[in-house]
């Protein structure tokens, strides 16, 4: 679909890299930049106006299909032992069912929902490849091109990150059968990455990355040949998500996975490592200065019961974070950014944890560091207001009585701990893909969807 760019909006209050400012003209140029933020300006003809203008929030982390899986997990199996390892199951299971057209459909109907509540881009970490008995299928960017099919219907970014996948623990253990729609060795990984490459590498609407899934998934001599392949996209990967996990690694390494990560190789800028949640304050704080961003996934990390981040360490020795919606269990950045600091409250017992001096409003601290650090782990140019970044551009509604009298940082405040955010419109890089509230696409995803849901109850 294509949407119109615009060539200016206009907010009557915006958090620019000035701070929050009034009045304030936002032009856009013909590839989607900002070309100037001006404030105290008028609003030329033509332009929209808004009472409130964000920048965008990326979503570094997520599993499309998952999101149909939302409300199938939560019964418990009557052993008293739920946890992370027995949903994977569950989700294996899940896995078998999903075909290409599903997938589509899935994940359009999801990014409808991702722009709606203000996501203005998506990293797919995406693992499916292969039929559901594990079969190649003759296309091998099949299920990679329904996702950027999903993603560019409903007019999000992209950034792909097509997942590695080759051993079932660490050590080269061998996958067990509900694995067999991610595998791929070394070569067919290159190959699909070079298809990729061919086929998305020029577009501006679509990011290429990589993603060896974890290091029980990836060999390290594969993660080494991937690093070398592609030398500046990019990279996330799954690591110290589950206490098993560390437990695992240490056994075989003798060493934890992030302790193991940073002594082996040398993490940068380009990384973007997903939940972190099993760290010791030696591994957090040097992980802080490598430039690498962490990719939380609150509300998920909750649902699985994973544990908590070590959020206000990282902070303190100023690390980068993003967000992530992961499973798709909550598809909102605002419930995301809450999930974030009640866990850190629930855990010290103190309130207004993620703050720092120079910002002491948890809502900004959480809003700015996230979308600054998420655009980053994205690879795009995004997450502030500024010229020469893109124009993904969120504006919401000021009418909520509650918001009448928030000034400046209180706003954020309110948004995200009041549940009271309604985002009206969305630009990304300066198309209007949600208008007035509504996505033009979302009656008729909604409907392709009810119409398959019905096969995975
Ligand atoms: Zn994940």
């Amino acid at each position: 679909m294509q949407w119109k760019r615009y060539k200016a909006v206009f907010a009557r209050k915006a958090l620019t890299t000035q701070g929050w400012q009034k009045d304030v003209l936002i032009n856009i140029d013909e590839g989607g930049l900002i070309s100037a933020v001006e404030d105290s300006a008028t609003s030329p003809p033509g332009a929209p106006s808004f009472d409130l203008v964000l920048p965008g929030m990326a979503n570094v982390h997520s599993h499309a299909f998952q999101r149909a899986m939302t409300g199938l997990t939560e019964i418990a199996s009557g052993e008293g032992r739920d946890n992370f390892w027995s949903w994977r199951e569950v989700m294996y299971k899940f896995t078998f069912g999903l075909t290409p057209e599903a997938i589509e459909i899935i994940a359009r109907a999801l990014y409808i929902e991702l722009l709606k509540h203000g996501y203005t881009a998506v990293g797919e970490f995406h693992y499916l490849h292969h039929d559901a008995q594990g079969k190649p299928y003759a296309n091998v960017t099949e299920l990679s091109d329904r996702i950027v099919t999903a993603a560019r219907a409903a007019g999000i970014h992209l950034t792909h990150l097509p997942v590695m996948y080759e051993t079932g623990n660490f050590g080269g253990k061998p996958t067990n059968d509900g694995q067999r729609r991610f595998l791929n060795t070394p070569d067919a990984y290159l190959k699909l990455l070079g298809e990729l490459k061919k086929k998305y590498g020029d577009a501006d609407d679509i990011t290429l990355g990589v993603a060896p899934h974890s290091l029980r998934a990836v060999k390290p001599e594969t993660l080494r040949a991937i690093l070398e392949a592609l030398e500046h996209c990019p990279m996330h990967m799954h690591i110290a998500e589950q206490e098993k996990e560390v437990a695992d690694c240490l056994q075989w390494s003798r060493k934890r996975p992030m302790e193991w990560l940073l002594d082996n190789f040398n993490v940068d800028a380009r990384w973007c490592l997903i939940h972190a949640t099993h760290m010791t304050p030696e591994e957090t704080a040097t992980l802080a200065k490598t430039g690498a961003t962490v990719g939380l996934c609150p509300t998920t990390e909750a649902n699985l019961g994973d544990g908590i981040f070590q959020a206000e360490h990282f902070l303190t020795a100023d690390g980068s974070f993003g967000i992530g919606t992961d499973s798709n269990v909550c598809t909102s950045p605002w419930e995301e950014l809450k999930m974030m600091e009640y866990a850190q409250r629930l855990a010290t017992r103190r309130r207004n944890v993620l703050c720092t001096e120079s910002t002491p409003s948890a809502g900004r601290t959480l809003f700015a560091r996230a979308a600054a650090g998420g655009a980053k782990a994205l690879g795009i140019n995004a997450g502030i207001l500024a010229p020469e970044t893109r124009a993904d551009l969120v504006a919401l509604s000021m009418e909520h009585p509650l918001l009448h009298s928030r000034k400046n940082d209180t706003i954020l405040d309110t948004l995200i701990f009041g549940a009271t955010a309604v985002v009206t419109d969305v630009f990304v890089a300066g198309r209007r893909v949600v208008e007035n509230g509504a996505h033009a696409q979302e009656e008729e995803s909604a409907e392709k969807l009810r119409q398959i849901i019905g096969r995975f109850v």
